[in-house]
């Protein structure tokens, strides 16, 4: 608890920073922008200066995204939780992780039909799983396999790496497995920490893992890493079960059609 406290307070005051310097830094794009925008306008016709002006707006938006995406993290919403069954929601994002993971990555779910509910964010929940599987899809350069398993696990069975004392009670347990390339044990120890990234500058904000450690805490679940370079890397989410029923947002009716088919 104390460790999920501290990184609690370090997420907040990385936040609060985060979200001053990611403002500022927009205002400096917007005026590079603008100014490319009128140097365009001047030199647009020159191919050899219009190259140059094309490689400076792709720059400019490379760094709008990146610091819309640290201001997403800097004013993280609170997290307004719900009854959901975390296999609904991987069904429901089977195409988004189908076309995210491209064409030589095989995908699989596996679990059991009567997979217990859970209270959390569903939307967070779809961001920490999508985020997760980025970063699997970045682990294997060369294909792989990418499975998301999910099961119903209670408290008396071992729950690999969470001391027995923290983790009583039913959990439904969510586990993202790749074959890619694994961590090593400095990375392992780094992997939760806000801004910690292994990847090129404008690939990784390193926020992934950290906001689905945030994640996991505030819905009193646990998390666990397991990797090993050249293994792949398994990551384990145990989110407590609720006993309540999931209350379905129906679709609207359809109007009813007439002719037609
Ligand atoms: P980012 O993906 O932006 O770097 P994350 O917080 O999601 O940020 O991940 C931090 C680092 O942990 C990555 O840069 C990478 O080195 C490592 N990592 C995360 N997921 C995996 C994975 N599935 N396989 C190998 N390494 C991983």
């Amino acid at each position: 608890a104390r460790e999920a406290l501290q990184h609690a307070q370090k997420l907040e005051a990385v936040g609060k920073l985060t979200g001053g310097v990611a403002h500022d830094f927009n205002n400096v794009l917007q005026v590079i922008s603008g100014n490319v925008q009128i140097m365009e306008h001047f030199y647009g016709h020159d191919p050899q200066a219009k190259g140059r002006l094309d490689g400076m707006m792709s720059a400019v938006d490379r760094g709008s995204k990146l610091s819309a995406q640290l201001l997403a993290f800097a004013r993280r919403q609170p997290l307004r939780p719900t009854v959901v069954n975390p296999l609904r929601i991987v069904r429901n994002m089977d195409d988004l992780l189908q076309r995210a993971l491209g064409d030589n990555i095989a995908f699989g779910v596996i679990a059991p039909d009567d997979l217990w509910n859970t209270f959390v964010d569903s939307s967070q929940l779809e961001n920490v799983i999508l985020n997760l599987a980025l970063n699997a899809r970045d682990a294997m350069p060369d294909g792989g396999k990418l499975a998301v398993e999910l099961s119903n696990v209670t408290s008396g069975n071992e729950i690999a790496g969470i001391r027995s004392d923290l983790a009583t009670g039913d959990y439904v347990l969510l586990a993202v497995s790749d074959t890619g390339v694994g961590m090593t044990e400095e990375v392992m120890a780094q992997a939760f920490e806000p801004f910690f990234t292994t990847k090129p500058a404008g690939e990784g904000t390193g926020l992934g893992l950290s906001m689905a450690y945030g994640f996991v805490k505030q819905s009193n679940g646990h998390i666990h890493l397991g990797s090993k370079p050249g293994n792949g890397t398994t990551i384990k989410i145990y989110l407590p079960r609720s006993m309540q029923p999931e209350m379905q947002t129906l679709p609207p009716v359809p109007e009813p059609t007439f002719g037609g088919d």
